[in-house]
């Protein structure tokens, strides 16, 4: 186990954080375990009795919100507002509770984001340059790097954005891209200079090299943050040009001559302390006595480091803020792959829960945390084996046999077994459980849990008190059975504080601490809950992921910038209206073969741009070496789905490399997928001149 700082054993002040979630979409089970750690690190320690407030926000600035809310019509205050609502809703249906969940979008931010800009600015840790930046004429905009895609100058890569060549791994700069296009409109955009502002981070690394040699962070953190030093690091920008949707930095239109504002990650950290200071503010106490002389603890992903281990603590120490302790964690894969909406396992919380009970959850990722920068798998198999075997099987079982054999036979504990050796092994494991959440290393705590309720077990199957109900020894057996099964579940609190709850009404407790541990528990019984759900297997899912469509060709055009491709329009039907297509098949079929005809479509690929002209859904056409067919569909009716039979279609958008990867083959004059024909409610699709073990692309 890698030690934390130890805990104080005074009332300490301590702030809780989880990174904030940006407003600009669904809340899924990647993003959960990371907030599930974040409370119960905060439960255990008010369980402690530390002045503990576990603090977040949603993060509602930068361009990706900008162009979103611009594409669905709305002002960016109204989607950010949409999210921040419904990201509490999903916090909340997992048991999170934040002390509170604010905004980066608000008056407390502006002002602390405008304090800190204004200190930094003072102690010369921010100065002004001139830059090339990318900007495009048609949108009237510059282009942050995701915004930009080239060919990698490197390894020529194409398709690549101005952040990082996926081929090569090699950080890009969005100047350096070849031939580098707009996302948004396409068109090819040019360099421009802009004046910029730039924090001094190159400044601060001898201290940040200092304080990593001394904090309790994790050794893979620690490697991670050398390597970064070893490069040198380069200063900051901290600006962003019109339009952008964040704070204005005051006086820059005086000062270099037009509007710029804060970059989203200067203030969204920010975000941690006006959080708090909101908090604070509505009891009038006061955030700095938390800040300045309390100890904060980070939650973060492995994908935000580098903010957090470097800009974040060169922001506080130039503002005179004790630094944060921080834990890293990995990502989720979902039975061993990266989460995908084309294979059904991109989660939303929303999806989750449809599906199975929160708690299950929480406890599968806390029995897998353990404060080790590694990626946890959540296999749906052993997912539901952790809860029907471990959850239900072993701990859930024993709390609710016990407390109903004794509620139901003796309706009250009066008396208690001694049971020195057992109950010497409990309060060592209970000390292990303690140890466990203080380092965060929660599978620690929850193998010593398990291990108590294997030993309740135990004890209970062999007293065989059943045999023999009405004799004093089996009721003062059942007394120490109950107050196993009270320090279980008071143990068990910060991970399952519904099943907690549960035992505690059974036993009229009123709140549960740590103090609350104890074997001398003794008082009437009341009837007990279900302490937890099995959870059935759902049958292997069966969705197809494209989503397939009867279209009619309406129009067929040559593609202006490509000999070998066709722009066209397409009817989808009342649903879907008309779309534009670019196809590859220039070189297959006249303009003639195609006006009028209805074929299928998939309408689930993301959108692309292709040589500058928009792409919003794919023809499927039947090859093979002697040449290529188009679907046909003769009784079906336009807009009518097309699904492989038995399955359904997937209607959530897939990436083109997802599209890529499944294999529809030509049979007898039909189409099948893993050996199901495609068909519509009216006919099976057929398709003619083309041989058996034909591809459809
Ligand atoms: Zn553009
Ligand atoms: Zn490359």
């Amino acid at each position: 186990m890698v030690k934390q700082r130890p805990l104080s054993s005074k009332k300490k002040r301590v702030i809780v954080t989880a990174a904030l979630p940006y407003a600009n979409g669904p809340i899924h089970i990647g993003h959960l375990l990371e907030y599930i750690q974040a409370d119960i690190y905060s439960r255990f320690l008010k369980m402690q009795g530390q002045d503990a407030l576990f603090i977040c926000a949603s993060d509602m600035h930068g361009t990706p919100i900008e162009v979103n809310a611009k594409k669905e019509g709305v002002k960016p205050e109204v989607l950010v507002e949409k999210f921040w609502k419904e990201h509490q809703d999903d916090f909340a249906s997992f048991q999170i509770h934040f002390d509170n969940y604010y905004k980066t979008h608000s008056p407390e931010n502006k002002e602390l984001a405008e304090f800190f800009f204004d200190r930094l600015r003072k102690k010369k840790y921010i100065y002004t340059k001139k830059i090339n930046v990318i900007y495009c004429p048609s949108c009237a905009r510059t282009l942050p790097d995701r915004y930009v895609k080239g060919s990698c100058p490197y390894c020529s890569t194409a398709d690549q954005y101005g952040d990082v060549c996926e081929s090569c791994g090699t950080v890009l700069k969005s100047t350096d891209l070849i031939n580098p296009k707009c996302t948004l409109c396409g068109s090819v955009p040019m360099q421009k200079q802009s004046e910029h502002y730039f924090f001094t981070l190159h400044k601060f690394s001898a201290r940040l090299q200092k304080w990593f040699k001394n904090a309790h962070l994790q050794p893979e953190v620690k490697n991670w943050l050398q390597e970064w030093l070893d490069k040198g690091l380069e200063d900051w920008c901290i600006s962003r040009d019109e339009p952008y949707f964040g704070f204005e930095i005051p006086g820059s239109v005086k000062e270099v001559g037009e509007k710029k504002f804060f970059y989203v990650w200067l203030d969204a950290p920010i975000g941690y302390i006006s959080s708090t200071k909101h908090y604070c503010d509505q009891r009038k106490l006061n955030w700095k006595e938390y800040w300045y002389k309390g100890n904060v603890q980070h939650h973060i992903g492995k994908d935000i480091a580098y903010f957090h281990f470097l800009f974040w603590p060169a922001m506080l120490m130039a503002m005179k803020i004790p630094l944060p302790d921080l834990t890293v964690h990995g990502f989720i894969t979902v039975n061993g792959q990266k989460m995908s909406k084309s294979r059904g396992t991109f989660m939303t919380a929303k999806d989750f829960l449809k599906l199975y009970p929160p708690e299950a959850l929480r406890f599968f990722y806390a029995t897998h945390l353990d404060r080790k920068v590694v990626d946890v798998d959540l296999n749906i198999d052993d997912f539901i084996a952790v809860n029907n075997n471990v959850l239900m099987g072993s701990i859930g079982n024993f709390c609710y046999r016990v407390l109903t054999f004794g509620q139901k036979n003796y309706g009250e504990v009066k008396s208690i077994a001694v049971e020195k050796t057992l109950k010497i092994q409990i309060k060592q494991l209970l000390k292990s459980v303690k140890e466990g959440y203080e380092n965060h290393d929660f599978k620690h705590a929850m193998k010593a849990l398990m291990s108590i309720a294997d030993l309740g077990n135990t004890y209970f199957q062999k007293s065989e008190v059943w045999k023999d109900k009405e004799s004093a020894e089996s009721k003062k057996v059942v007394g120490f059975c109950v107050n196993i099964a009270r320090n279980l579940a008071i143990g068990l609190q910060p991970v399952l504080p519904s099943l907690t709850e549960k035992v505690r009404k059974a036993l009229a407790d009123e709140t549960y601490t740590w103090k609350d541990l104890d074997f001398g528990w003794k008082g009437k019984l009341h009837p007990v809950e279900m302490m937890v759900q099995k959870i059935e297997k759902v049958p292997e899912s069966s969705v197809f992921p494209l989503h397939l469509r009867v279209g009619e060709i309406k129009e067929v055009k040559n593609h202006p910038n490509a000999d070998s491709l066709y722009v066209m329009n397409i009817y989808l039907g009342k649903e879907l209206g008309i779309r534009q297509v670019v196809a590859g098949i220039r070189k297959l079929f006249s303009h003639a073969q195609l006006v009028g005809k209805k074929v299928v479509f998939c309408v689930n690929v993301k959108p692309a741009v292709i040589r500058g002209e928009k792409s919003e859904a794919m023809v499927l056409v039947a090859e093979d070496e002697n040449g290529a067919s188009l679907l046909d569909i003769i009784k079906s009716d336009v807009g009518e789905e097309v699904k492989v039979a038995g399955m359904k279609n997937n209607h959530e958008q897939i990436l083109f490399d997802d599209f890529k990867k499944l294999t529809l083959l030509v049979k007898d004059g039909h189409i099948e997928f893993e050996g199901k024909k495609l068909v519509t409610d009216k006919e099976a699709v057929r398709v003619e001149g083309r041989e058996t073990g034909a591809k459809v692309l």
